[in-house]
């Protein structure tokens, strides 16, 4: 692999300087990028690409690109890239422009450097290099670069899976969960649910209090569903880093402009991420009760809106890929291979939650993925390929 390394430094480059910013956060979307992949793919034995409509996005399209290369079984072991990279954040924060790519000493920095560049790099040199090698792996290999992983993957992955080009018996390794060492395999993902509570209370002058203020109103009742959920989801479970499910208010909405005015609605909403011990329904039901119980007493009204929910079953720890990458962990990397869970979510809690569940998630990085000056060590582009490469062959070495 390490002949490729020069054309795998420029190929990371070159993506770097693609920006390609969702049209979620004020950007143009992923077709450049995909064009720029397109031109490289013409040795794969099959390339299909899926563009979705999005009216907001460059050319109109969210692109998304599948490369196969046949191996002796129709089985595939596909690795999952996704194009799409999230905004620099603070340019100040930055020691170079974030969308140019700068190499300084072993590490290349830049948006997208890690995530997800990196493993679209050696993803693409390993499939280059089995092409190469003129032998037939065992499984066959595929690609996938897919739009939108940042905002939701509603013009990505959710609409490749009901595209019939996976089969429930293949593999699947998407490179977006990271550990310095290279030695965490990620199985399992938390659920995740994002709540709206709107809380209604009476609007009056600040003198006056003699109705129901709605900010206080919401103030206990966020801290009340706080405390219960905490208590009643109380689980532990250490395949997770953070062992237990998360309950946390994050944003509050603006409420009247003047000091001197009781507000008479207020809304605020919850980040919630749940062990998959428990059913998220469960979690709501649980959740109805309380909004119940307190527009009941108060004989006032209170909307819980769920605005985002997924959640995905685990990937059992004895499915093949989680073996074959084991296996090469220890003999190639050298490192002693660990299973993990996460509380965000990659592309394979959408794969797991269609039950294709010989699903793991891992690469190589420090983790400065949406951080200012991210960046990619060089020799982890190089050795993931290895492993990427080595992934379909049998032996396995
Ligand atoms: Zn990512």
């Amino acid at each position: 692999m390490n002949e490729y390394k020069k054309d795998m430094i420029k190929m990371l480059c070159d993506l770097i300087e693609i920006k390609a910013v969702s049209p979620d956060f004020e950007g143009e979307g992923e077709v450049e990028k995909a064009d720029y992949l397109m031109k490289k793919l013409d040795f794969f034995d099959l390339i299909q690409r899926y563009d979705y409509k999005d009216e907001r996005a460059k050319d109109g399209v969210r692109p998304n690109i599948v490369a196969k290369i046949k191996g002796v079984l129709n089985r595939t072991i596909w690795i999952i890239t996704h194009l799409d990279v999230v905004p620099a954040g603070n340019k100040n924060l930055w020691k170079y422009d974030p969308f140019k790519a700068n190499i300084e000493g072993n590490k290349i920095y830049g948006r997208g450097a890690e995530d997800n560049g990196q493993a679209i790099v050696s993803s693409f040199y390993a499939a280059k290099a089995i092409h190469e090698s003129k032998k037939l792996p065992k499984f066959s290999f595929g690609l996938v670069f897919v739009s939108d992983e940042e905002s939701g993957n509603e013009y990505g992955i959710k609409k490749l899976v009901k595209e019939r080009i996976f089969s429930k018996d293949d593999m699947f390794l998407v490179p977006d969960v990271s550990s310095p060492k290279g030695d965490a395999i990620e199985i399992a993902e938390k659920s995740v649910l994002w709540l709206k509570i709107t809380v209604h209370g009476d609007q009056m002058h600040g003198s006056r209090p003699l109705g129901i203020n709605a900010s206080r109103r919401a103030m206990k009742i966020v801290l009340d569903l706080d405390e219960k959920l905490h208590n009643k989801f109380s689980a532990r479970n250490y395949l997770f880093d953070l062992p237990y499910s998360t309950f946390e208010p994050t944003k509050r909405e603006k409420n009247v402009d003047n000091i001197n005015t009781i507000p008479g609605v207020d809304v605020s909403y919850m980040d919630c991420r749940i062990l998959p011990n428990y059913d998220l329904q469960e979690v709501l039901d649980y959740i109805e009760n309380i909004r119940r119980f307190y527009e009941m007493r108060d004989g006032k009204r209170v909307d819980i809106e769920v605005v985002h929910r997924s959640s995905s079953p685990q990937t059992p720890e004895n499915v093949e890929i989680v073996n074959r990458l084991k296996k090469l962990l220890i003999e190639v990397r050298k490192v002693e291979p660990r299973l993990i869970g996460i509380g965000g979510n990659t592309c394979a809690a959408v794969l797991r939650s269609e039950r294709f569940l010989d699903t793991v998630a891992w690469f190589t990085a420090d983790g400065t993925a949406h951080k200012p000056n991210e960046y990619c060590i060089i020799q982890n582009m190089v050795e993931d390929a290895k492993i990427f490469y080595l992934l379909p062959f049998e032996p396995l070495r």
